[in-house]
């Protein structure tokens, strides 16, 4: 393909798994985003916050925490919310932190529904390998919109995109669709 040359850069976890929905297999054989050891240095959630918010999928930026698309989409639109602060677990959060993770989780909700109609979401944070966290260094709750049959979706952005488009045009959209809910 012609992009293949393109390559999407952000944060998220791999996980070996092929999915259905294809545009993302684009960035999926082309991305290893998983870091080399749980320093702070090594975390693209500590990273993607230093890029403009295009190059690292930032869609919303908080104080405390932001809102990033997930670089290995389980659905179009997953989004993850993170504090800033390198932190593996829940427990670690400030109030203030805990407060604006859930907020933004609140306003990803909102806005995918106002976007993309979603019948349904996960929310959750994995926490500890055991419990399926690709990146346990670093705290995250994964907010993935859900339709019924899971179907592909976002007609908007349309179909045959290829990953590295599609992500950087759901991050627009979902960018400039944000309802600031608290
Ligand atoms: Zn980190």
């Amino acid at each position: 393909m012609s992009d293949e040359t393109l390559r999407q850069d952000g944060a998220g976890e791999t996980d070996g798994l092929d999915r259905l929905w294809t545009p993302h297999r684009m960035a999926y054989i082309r991305g290893e985003n998983k870091p080399a050891d749980t320093s702070s240095g090594a975390c693209p959630f500590c990273r993607v916050p230093g890029l403009d918010d295009q190059e690292g999928l930032v869609v919303r930026r908080g104080e405390l925490a932001y809102a990033v698309l997930n670089l290995y989409p389980y659905a179009p639109g997953h989004l993850m919310v993170c504090p800033y602060r390198h932190l593996a677990d829940y427990t670690e959060t400030t109030s203030a932190e805990a407060e604006e993770i859930a907020a933004l989780t609140k306003q990803a909700m909102t806005t995918l529904r106002a976007v993309s109609a979603p019948d349904g979401f996960n929310l959750g944070m994995n926490q500890g390998m055991v419990a399926g966290a690709g990146i346990s260094a670093h705290l995250h709750q994964h907010v993935v919109p859900r339709w019924a049959g899971d179907q592909n979706f976002m007609p908007i952005i349309g179909r045959t995109k290829t990953l590295p488009e599609l992500l950087t045009q759901t991050r627009a959209l979902l960018a400039a669709a944000w309802v600031e809910v608290s």
